[in-house]
Formats: structure tokens, sequence, C-alpha cells
């Protein structure tokens, strides 16, 4: 059973997780991962995945089985565990509580060449209809708190497996990072009474010289204080605070959006690793005035290094003012040719 350990200091929470398999003496000498000769998330291999929790597919296909566009499924080596409860108990100074929450995968495509930007704007509908499905499933469960959706793309971005896919972790705790950020707005929304995302939207619509793109109900840009070279902001101009507040039609100008700024990224650095985060309220409806839902896009580019560590300071070498003007520059639909998927993959 993994365990969260609170930080007496920091106040943080540590998943303590021995199920995804590292005894003390496996860390030295690491051999090279070999390239699994089958892949799990590959139709026709549903057997060696845990069942799915949620697909969408053909009529008269019976789950588990092939005939799916999008499949979701327990993580096989989950960081938290669904069964149980929290428990949470004092060991002297100490806090720990059971290891409670849902870690699922999300197999964006059957199709093993396929990268989330390869895929067509429905497609990439289908896949943001499946976080809001399954937000909306796992925030009945009254044991959670927080939803967190992020994708690892590459394995220098901590994507074990190249199918495609993204994933999901309830916690039964809001995360230390979104709790900051919360109080940030917060405290903004106290002193002016306006949302600072709108405000910061606002500005960079004015401003421009950070923008990417402006996709009408979307923008994106690089932040003023990005902490990475070309991290990358999207936001929807709307003030919405849950994914799953979105209304049917504008999942559609998400896709567009996310497709064009994910091909933008490939284009302007050749391929590179990434991380995407959904950043959304923690569940419930207590933040809908001062929290404004977007996607926070991280190639990795640099590495976090000791001062990094040790400060909390990052040390951006690029100029966000000159990562924008880059990123406006490119031609999204060049992925096509430069990426083309091939059999190569496979
Ligand atoms: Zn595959
Ligand atoms: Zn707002």
């Amino acid at each position: 059973m993994p365990e969260f350990r609170r930080d007496p200091v920091m106040g943080r929470w540590v998943i303590i997780s021995t199920d995804r398999g590292k005894r003390p003496s496996s860390y030295g000498n690491i051999p090279k991962q070999e390239e699994p000769k089958m892949c799990p998330f590959c139709p026709g291999n549903e057997g060696s995945t845990p069942p799915e929790v949620l697909s969408y597919r053909k009529n008269g296909t019976q789950p588990n089985r092939p005939g799916w566009f999008l499949r979701v499924i327990s993580n096989k080596y989950p960081a938290l565990r669904i069964e149980g409860s929290l428990n949470r108990e004092p060991i002297g100074i100490y806090d720990k509580m059971n290891g409670i929450g849902a870690h699922e995968v999300i197999i964006e495509s059957p199709d093993h060449a396929k990268d989330l930007a390869d895929l067509t704007v429905d497609e990439i509908k289908t896949v943001l209809w499946a976080y809001r499905d399954r937000s909306l499933d796992l925030q009945r469960d009254h044991r959670f708190k927080y939803i967190l959706i992020f994708k690892n793309h590459g394995e220098a971005a901590g994507a074990s497996l190249e199918h495609t896919h993204s994933q999901l972790i309830a916690t039964p705790i809001i995360p230390k990072k979104v709790e900051e950020e919360i109080l940030g707005a917060k405290r903004y929304f106290e002193f002016k009474e306006r949302c600072i995302f709108c405000d910061i939207i606002r500005q960079e619509l004015t401003e421009k010289e950070r923008m990417v793109n402006d996709y009408g109900d979307f923008i994106a840009f690089e932040p003023f204080a990005s902490r990475f070279p070309f991290e990358t902001w999207l936001l929807p101009k709307q003030h919405i605070t849950h994914l799953v507040d979105f209304s049917d039609d504008i999942f559609v100008f998400l896709a567009e959006a996310l497709k064009d700024i994910l091909n933008r990224i490939r284009v302007a650095l050749n391929n590179p690793p990434f991380n995407f985060i959904l950043h959304t309220a923690p569940i419930g409806r207590e933040y809908d005035e001062v929290y404004h839902w977007h996607i926070e896009i991280i190639p990795k580019l640099t590495k976090i290094a000791g001062f990094e560590w040790g400060s909390g300071f990052y040390i951006n070498p690029t100029l966000p003012e000159d990562a924008a003007e880059f990123m406006r520059k490119i031609d999204s639909s060049r992925a096509e040719e430069l990426f083309a998927v091939s059999a190569v993959k496979s």
C-alpha cells in the first residue's frame, strides 16, 4: 500500500510508493531499458493492461477488446491506490496517511505510431472529452480533493511507454503547488476584485510581445516570468475554473488550439520531450471567482540543478519575448511533413 508522508518543516506531502518496483539496491546500475516487444497499449493487447474504466469504441465491440478509439485504464503501477480509507495517523511529530487515490492512463489513440499532435482535431477533442468524463466521475468520490491531468512526452520527460497517452491522478489532498497558485490568485482577487488570469490575458493581448497565437476563444503566450525556455500557456479567454465547465462546442476550439501549439513546439524545437499539465481548480465551487483554468506546456530543454533545488529560483536562458517571436513565425502545418507518421516508430 502506498502512503503519504508529510514533511513537518515544509508541510508538503510525499507519496512513498514501493509498488513501482524500485528496491534500494536497484538505483545504481540501471541497465538500458529494452523496448518491450509487445506494446500493452496497442489494440489486441487489451488483456495485458488492467481493465478499462472508460472507452469510446465502435458500436457492437466489447469492452477490453479491439474496436476502441480511446481507452482509459487504471495504471498498472499506480502511485496511489483506489481502495481503502485515508486513516491519517501521527507518528510522534510526523504524519502519515494511506496512499488513497486514482491513477489512470488515457490511451489517446489506437495507433502506435501517432503522437497527440498527429491526431485530428476531432480525435484530440475526444481526448479532452475523456479528461472531462473521468473528472466528472472521480469528483463524485468524496475522498478526492484534486484531479491532476498531465502528459509526459518522450523518455526524458518521464514517459515510460512510447504509445501516446496521458495520465490522471486524483488525490485526497490539494497539491502544494496548486495551493500556492490559488493563494496567489486569491490575494490578487482580494486586492483588485478581478481574476489575475483574466488580467494577464488582457495585458498579453495588448502588449503582444509574448503572444504566440490568438485562437479567438483561447490564447497561447510565453509567460512574463517563464521558468523554462519556451514554457507556453494556453488559456480560455472566457473565465472558466474547471475543465468540466466547458460547453461541448468549446472543446473543438480547445482541440484546435492544442494541436496548433503542440505542433509549433514540435517544429520550433525539433520534437522535444515535454510535459503538459492541466491547471484546474480543486474539486468544488470554492474557487470559481479566483481561479482560471489553463494548460501549461513545458518543453524539456534545460535541467533543474543545485541552484534551482536550493533556491526555488529558475534560471531561464531564453528571453520569453524572443521565444514568443520565434514561435509566432512557426508554421505549425509543417509538422505533418517534418514528422510524417511512418512505420519507423512501430
Ligand atoms: Zn502501441
Ligand atoms: Zn479569469
